[in-house]
């Protein structure tokens, strides 16, 4: 599923184009982006700058693959202003 990784981010664990958004997110060990906290790894929406703490790999990958349910701007690019979902 992931393939080769040979990017140059320094930490970066996984990373490249999502196949729902188009934007590049990856996973890092959290104090590689300077997180200090439980979480042990992050996944980055390297398009919007946005993070989001994983318990594990499994999950930082997880959420990598899923950008839509916790990155606003990717939210916002794919499914417009908040305000067009009929809640
Ligand atoms: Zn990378
Ligand atoms: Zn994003």
């Amino acid at each position: 599923m992931a393939g080769k990784h040979n990017c140059q981010h320094a930490g970066c664990r996984a990373c490249g184009h999502n196949r729902q958004t188009g934007t590049v997110t990856q996973v890092y060990k959290a104090v590689d982006q300077g997180i200090d906290s439980d979480s042990r790894f992050v996944a980055v929406c390297a398009d919007h700058g946005s993070i989001i703490e994983a318990n594990n790999l499994k999950d930082a990958h997880y959420l990598r693959a899923h950008p839509l349910d916790w990155c606003d701007g990717c939210r916002e690019k794919f499914e417009g202003p908040a305000d067009f979902l009929d809640t």
